[in-house]
């Protein structure tokens, strides 16, 4: 069985939570293209520090070197029986190049009511100290149900007693620009892979405990 998957979802969604721990469960890596290019840079290969180079220079890699990274890394053992994907493709000529590199069996399309992902964003904490996450937002409304994770103490990291903060990133007017520029680039690669009849639509209701399993099983499904 193959199982060949890419996550798609708005910054904020979980999508890389979701990825994380669906794919250990089925047996296939999790593969972040910010990680394997952060990792690629590190081994010190040609390729490596010709991404380097680029990258130190301040300019954007190109597609035909992130497929070449990526191709990379698709063919190493652990992800023979599949991956997922999560971070790429974001436009229409990436998802061209990648099908010209390897099948996709599905797509999971993870996405929110875009009030709920603002509230939910700018309602994240990080400690200054040891980057540990909170969420204060308590949702729960249109069948959707995110309890907060609260410190024990206001304001203060449960692990290290750091002092809790928000991102600027993750600021309402940031956040909503944010997601505008997904939708934007990110739409017509939706409509992309609802033509090839690979796209599964998901709306997460509970927090990951809760739908993760939920994710795990539709993929089965989709394997081949
Ligand atoms: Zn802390």
């Amino acid at each position: 069985m193959t199982m060949q998957f890419v996550f798609l979802g708005p910054p904020g969604v979980g999508k890389g939570t979701y990825a994380s721990r669906a794919g250990p469960q089925l047996g296939i890596p999790h593969i972040s293209t910010g990680d394997i290019f952060r990792a690629e840079v590190k081994s010190g290969s040609e390729l490596g520090n010709r991404v380097k180079g680029i990258m130190d220079s301040g300019g954007l890699v190109s597609d035909k070197i992130v497929i070449e990274v990526l191709k990379k890394r698709l063919g190493q053992e652990d992800a023979r029986k599949g991956f997922i994907l999560d971070g790429f493709p974001r436009t229409i000529p990436q998802a061209e190049a990648l099908d010209g590199v390897t099948s996709i069996n599905a797509v999971m399309n993870i996405d929110l009511p875009e009030d709920i992902i603002v509230e939910k964003i700018s309602a994240r904490r990080i400690c200054r100290n040891c980057g540990d996450l909170y969420n204060v937002a308590d949702i729960n409304r249109n069948g959707i149900r995110m309890p907060p994770m609260l410190p024990k103490v206001e304001g203060k990291c449960d692990k290290c007693g750091g002092e809790l903060y928000q991102r600027d990133d993750d600021k309402v007017d940031v956040v909503k620009e944010r997601l505008e520029a997904y939708r934007k680039q990110t739409s017509p690669l939706i409509d992309y892979y609802r033509d090839k009849r690979i796209l599964i639509d998901f709306r997460p209701t509970a927090g990951p405990d809760e739908m993760v399993p939920k994710i795990v099983e539709l993929l089965k499904q989709h394997g081949l």
